[in-house]
């Protein structure tokens, strides 16, 4: 207690410590990116263990690049196996997996087959632990503070899973969205009211977005995933953040989707997942700076 007084009198100790947790979280965040794909696969197969045949035409007629994913019949948890390089299976020890640090110093490849180590585990490390550093910045070390991180490193977790899969695990999206409705019960983001109607709104504006684009042109443009992602963020922010959230989301996935179609020639299946997510970091941190910003250009 006596540590989080002296976080809290001395912001610029605050920023460092919560960047460095940020770092340690973020290396977390990737192993589940990487297992929670794993997890559900697994889980899928034992389910459905008694119906061998029909569930190789399921998994081939599933689209999503989950169906490609091998699965090894050694149970899969959060902290079991322990973490090997994906080439030679050599297990890496703590020394190496040391965030960021390790990266650097083993110049992003294994220590004994040297393939490369992917550059997405130290962004996604350096990325949480940026956004830990704002989160703490904008917040302060307090309950909405500490409660803001949890909602962020979730997002950063099911950013990168619904780009590698285009799937949003409920096994996040509805913790996260329960998370939100019990921390403004406290009202520590917006009323509790504000929060259920931002919970069903979330759900219902993208629902209806998606049943419109369907009549015209009988074509399925957004998962399930996206509205309820939509919705845990309407618990989280209420719903005056919504059209601020799909106005920038809509705005960053059209850019990239752009930028995407013209380098690959398009038709690789479109994640807008986490868009919606960092939209709605976006909108945690600076949603009422933009929104006053806006209104004030009309007064
Ligand atoms: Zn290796």
């Amino acid at each position: 207690m006596q540590f989080i007084q002296l976080l809290q009198e001395n912001m610029t100790l605050a920023l460092v410590v919560f960047g460095l947790l940020g770092l340690c979280v973020g290396s977390f965040l990737n192993v589940l990116i990487h297992r929670i794909p794993l997890m559900m696969v697994a889980a899928w197969r034992q389910e459905c263990s008694q119906f061998m045949a029909e569930q190789a035409d399921m998994l081939r007629e599933h689209t999503t690049p989950l169906a490609n994913i091998v699965v090894t019949d050694t149970p899969i948890t959060l902290s079991k196996p322990a973490s090997r390089c994906p080439h030679c299976a050599h297990k890496i020890k703590w020394y190496e997996n040391i965030p960021l640090i390790s990266w650097l110093i083993l110049r992003g490849r294994c220590s004994d087959c040297k393939a490369a180590i992917g550059l997405r585990y130290p962004i996604v490390e350096l990325v949480t632990a940026l956004l830990s550093v704002l989160v703490i910045y904008q917040f302060g070390v307090n309950a909405a503070g500490l409660s803001a991180l949890i909602l962020v490193w979730t997002l950063v977790a099911l950013t990168g899973i619904d780009f590698d899969t285009q799937l949003l695990p409920d096994r996040l999206t509805f913790p996260l969205a329960g998370l939100g409705l019990a921390v403004n019960s406290q009202s520590w983001f917006v009323s509790p009211t504000q929060s259920i109607w931002g919970l069903l709104l979330g759900f219902l504006s993208l629902w209806v977005v998606v049943k419109v684009f369907y009549l015209i042109t009988k074509k399925h443009g957004m998962g399930q995933g996206d509205f309820k992602l939509l919705a845990v963020l309407g618990a989280w922010l209420g719903p005056t953040m919504l059209p601020l959230i799909i106005l920038l989301s809509s705005l960053l996935g059209s850019i990239v989707g752009l930028i995407l179609m013209k380098k690959q020639g398009g038709s690789r299946p479109f994640a807008f997942g986490p868009y919606i997510a960092i939209a709605g970091i976006i909108a945690l941190l600076y949603g009422s700076d933009i929104v006053n910003w806006y209104l004030g250009m009309y007064t």
